[in-house]
């Protein structure tokens, strides 16, 4: 229930203006929410414009983590929805807030999850989508689409509570023997995957054209399982080896 959003992550990377970090802190205390990550802040954080702005949310600024790369911001989350004004080529197709948050919080019971805010500049790279599992888009004014960053955590959190506030009392913890993989043993699957791909001359480095990103969407979309990441590595490994019989089979 309402324990669920202290598992959204709210991640902003790269942010120029320190006001933004506070208001973005301020909305996410309005709604529940209290983890906020900052990826390579453009701006000096702590600052006082920050503070001002976050209005009472200090708790959330100082709590705040500060880390290189949003691999690092990820690594330990089961699920990452990343956030964008517009539809970007080579994408995972765009969800809207109210299902993008259901589903959120539904995954957020299996682990950490997070909210992915770009730039104000520029929004996040395509690189940075790539990191995500899933790509929200709130419905805005096609003509006038982006809005203010701290509005965007202000509207998606706000769908996160709702959903949250909708979702019947939790069962007891169970034991899950196949909890989902974390962006970092995803992550490993894609190097795995990638090396396996050259080694078998099906993947060119010198042509890659989008194959790898194309093949990460596929597997970021389908949710896998730890287990399953093991399955599809010990098939590389084999693949890598050359095929032929598998090990410790007769
Ligand atoms: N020119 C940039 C806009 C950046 S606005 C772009 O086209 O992406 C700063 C951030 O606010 C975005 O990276 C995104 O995280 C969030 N944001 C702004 N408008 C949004 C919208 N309509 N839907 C989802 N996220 C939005």
């Amino acid at each position: 229930m309402l324990q669920t959003l202290s598992r959204i992550r709210v991640v902003l990377v790269g942010t120029t203006h320190p006001g933004n970090i506070g208001s973005a802190a301020r909305a996410m205390k309005t709604m529940g929410l209290a983890e906020l990550v900052l990826v390579a802040p453009e701006c000096a954080f702590p600052s006082a414009d920050s503070t001002t702005l976050a209005a009472g949310a200090d708790d959330v600024l100082v709590a705040a983590r500060v880390l290189p790369r949003l691999e690092d911001a990820l690594a330990d989350c089961v699920w990452a929805v990343g956030t964008s004004a517009r539809r970007r080529g080579h994408s995972v197709p765009a969800l809207d807030p109210n299902p993008a948050a259901q589903d959120l919080i539904a995954r957020a019971a299996q682990g950490p999850v997070a909210l992915v805010f770009g730039r104000e500049s520029s929004g996040l790279t395509n690189e940075e989508l790539d990191c995500c599992n899933a790509l929200v888009q709130i419905p805005t004014n096609p003509e006038f689409s982006s809005l203010n960053l701290a509005a965007a955590v202000q509207v998606l959190t706000y769908s996160c509570r709702i959903a949250a506030l909708a979702e019947s009392p939790p069962s007891p913890p169970e034991y899950d023997p196949d909890p989902p993989a974390t962006q970092a043993e995803l992550e490993g699957l894609f190097e795995h995957l990638q090396r396996a791909l050259i080694r078998i001359e099906f993947l060119d480095p010198e042509k890659p054209r989008h194959l790898m990103r194309r093949l990460r969407h596929l597997y970021l979309r389908a949710g896998l399982s730890a287990s399953e990441v093991r399955i599809l590595r010990g098939i590389l490994t084999h693949t890598e080896r050359g095929g032929g019989r598998p090990l410790g089979r007769p």
